[in-house]
């Protein structure tokens, strides 16, 4: 062989070669690209899916109702029903408005359950004994929805009403699902009614007395399926378990 053809032959194959390297980089880049296009639309849908369950076609914060676990749970009252009481739709009447239909769940535990935090986050209050409606401690979430159309994203918190908090639970402090927040209260305040029992409130804003959602869509394993907590199951940013045991 001639050095000539040596290195023409030589030249041949890197370029060969250097050509292949180039088309499987290109085709890698557009393989990540792809990918990256696929799962941003699947981001945009699943966005577009929690909106779109989160509110009617009215603008009305959509009723998804548990579908399962809700005796297991001890729900006995569901979000978005209507109580009756004497045969008399039963009205909560409060400085602004009448309350006709359930704005939370009601789980009717006996008193001295334990309550726990539903989600990961940062206690936003403690109120330890109203008059009327006794103890309350709500969490601010890691979440935020968009409510409805033309409102803003908002940052998600709970409330559970009804309960002795523990001592010492104040604003700002970090708690972890399934932690300890407080017992469920006897019935002795003339808001709880006749059964002790933790209301569970899921809500994006507290100046609006009408920023309740449906706790029922936030549930760790999917909408209406009542979910209670287990710290062998991990819960997604977004997703809440029951506050009492089940
Ligand atoms: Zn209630």
């Amino acid at each position: 062989m001639s050095i000539l053809f040596k290195v023409v032959y030589f030249a041949q194959i890197a370029f060969i070669i250097a050509s292949f390297l180039t088309v499987s980089a290109t085709s890698a880049e557009a393989e990540a690209e792809a990918e990256a296009e696929a799962e941003a639309e699947a981001e945009a849908e699943a966005e577009a899916e929690a909106e779109a369950a989160l509110v009617n076609s009215d603008g009305k914060p959509a009723v998804h109702g548990a579908k399962r676990n809700s005796r297991k749970a001890g729900i006995c009252l569901d979000y978005g029903k209507t109580r009756f009481r004497n045969g008399r739709r039963y009205h909560l009447i409060e400085p602004t408005r009448t309350i006709t239909s359930h704005e939370g769940i009601d789980f009717c535990k006996r008193a001295g359950t334990p309550v726990f935090s539903p989600v990961n986050g940062t206690v936003r209050w403690v109120e330890q004994d109203n008059k009327s409606y006794g103890g309350v401690v709500a969490i601010t979430t890691g979440f935020a929805v968009k409510p409805r159309p033309g409102i803003a994203q908002s940052q998600v918190f709970v409330e559970m009403v009804h309960i002795v908090p523990v001592l010492g639970l104040k604003r700002g402090h970090r708690v972890q699902v399934g932690q300890l927040i407080g017992h469920v209260q006897k019935a002795e305040r003339p808001n709880i009614g006749s059964k002790p029992h933790v209301h569970f409130a899921v809500r994006w804003c507290e100046e609006a007395a009408t920023c309740h959602l449906d706790p029922n869509f936030f549930w760790r394993d999917g909408p209406g399926i009542v979910s209670c907590f287990d710290k062998s199951k991990a819960l997604p940013n977004g997703r809440i378990v029951s506050p009492v045991p089940c």
